[in-house]
């Protein structure tokens, strides 16, 4: 019948950085399509879902886990990353230490999860706030290698502000997990 073959994921998608990169920003953004210049910082985890009708086949419910407060993953525990199918690792391309941070997480992320085949649990990595400032051809080779040899899968420059790649950072992630399912 019509039913047949209608397949429904949910998928636990972890975003994480440090502290005012805009990760909560950029969850409203996509969510909601809201920006807040104000965000009031909560000691915890957040959860938000956004459901994607991906095509006439497959829905995805995407589970955002965004931490808040414990930026410093001190407290952070195992259940935090278990059985997460992907990571938004967010930086402040305004503030390069949070790049460093970013790569920090990364390192965090792949010691406590991986895929059933051992591999990294995909990871993409975001310069975000490019509504402040561009990432310069120079930069863009820097970042592209990076990914490489930190194995993301990809980066985009982002705005949660401007909304800009917002929901094609989000969808890129999307993709290669639907690759993994
Ligand atoms: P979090 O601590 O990583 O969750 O960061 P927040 O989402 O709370 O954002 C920290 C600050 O950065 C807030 O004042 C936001 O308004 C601001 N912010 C977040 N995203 C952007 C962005 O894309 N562009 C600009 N200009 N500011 C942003
Ligand atoms: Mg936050």
């Amino acid at each position: 019948g019509a039913e047949l073959g209608f397949t429904e994921h949910l998928f636990k998608v972890l975003v994480i950085g440090d502290h005012k990169v805009g990760k909560t920003s950029f969850v409203k953004r996509y969510v909601k399509n809201q920006f807040y210049e104000e965000l009031k910082t909560t000691i915890g985890v957040d959860f938000s879902m956004k459901v994607i009708d991906w095509d006439s086949h497959t829905r995805v419910r995407l589970q955002l886990w965004d931490i808040a407060g414990q930026e410093r993953l001190r407290g952070l525990n195992r259940v935090f990353f278990k059985r997460s199918s992907g990571a938004l690792v967010v930086y402040d391309m305004t503030n390069g230490s949070t790049l460093d941070g970013a790569l920090n997480w990364k390192h965090e992320l792949d010691s406590q999860v991986m895929l059933k085949n051992g591999r990294p649990i995909p990871a993409v990595l975001l310069a975000n706030k490019c509504d402040e400032t561009k990432v310069c051809r120079r930069n863009a080779s820097l970042l592209e290698k990076l990914c490489q040899e930190k194995g993301f899968i990809g980066w985009f420059q982002t705005s949660a502000k401007e909304n800009i790649n917002v929901d094609e950072a989000a969808k890129f992630l999307v993709k290669h997990i639907l690759q993994n399912n």
